[in-house]
């Protein structure tokens, strides 16, 4: 299995420069990119950043740094490259100038399918690193993995889309994850069969 691949990210917001307690987060940001499973579309998967290991300055700062998927039904055909995923990225308001850096450090590329969406333009991004190389989310707790995890989070045997940090978390979230592992299944293997 391959290792979480973290990359760094800046903003103009912050300074460069070692972190503090008065200054917790500084530029450079160590950075992953974390598949999240709660969107309606697996055409449309959820990615987001979220910070690679927890702030020693700051104990309250979430994992979270910014979510990438753009709320959208168009259509975008899957990915040809099982490990890869393709999605369709909000590149404006918070967002501006987040693409550019991540094509530049090897994340993301784009794919060329644009999606006007009243003002706005959705871009088609592709995953260039692989499934292993980004984050998962427990959908029973809620955590993402970071470099400071010791194992990788369990996928979910039948629809191999949904993880799980404990087994717990698995089974106090099936009655929830029921009815979409089904369906996941299915769209898995009709996507299969069409490649
Ligand atoms: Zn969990
Ligand atoms: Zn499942």
């Amino acid at each position: 299995m391959s290792t979480l691949l973290p990359f760094t990210f800046t903003t103009p917001n912050l300074p460069t420069g070692p972190a503090s307690k008065e200054q917790p987060l500084t530029n450079p940001i160590e950075m992953l990119l974390c598949h999240y499973p709660l969107g309606r579309y697996r055409q449309n998967p959820n990615f987001m950043l979220v910070h690679a290991r927890p702030n020693p300055f700051d104990e309250y700062q979430g994992s979270l740094y910014a979510i990438l998927t753009a709320g959208s039904d168009a259509p975008l055909a899957p990915s040809t490259d099982p490990l890869k995923k393709k999605f369709w990225m909000k590149t404006y308001s918070e967002n501006k100038g987040m693409l550019e850096q991540l094509e530049a450090q090897g994340i993301l590329r784009r794919t060329g399918e644009e999606e006007e969406q009243g003002y706005v333009k959705l871009i088609a991004v592709e995953t260039i690193i692989q499934h292993g190389q980004w984050a998962e989310f427990c959908s029973g707790c809620e955590t993402y993995e970071d470099l400071g995890g010791e194992t990788r989070l369990l996928r979910c045997s039948v629809c191999k889309d949904t993880y799980y940090c404990k087994k717990e978390c698995q089974t106090t979230h099936w009655p929830l994850h029921k009815a979409v592992c089904k369906q996941f299944r299915k769209e898995a293997a009709a996507a299969a069969r069409r490649t």
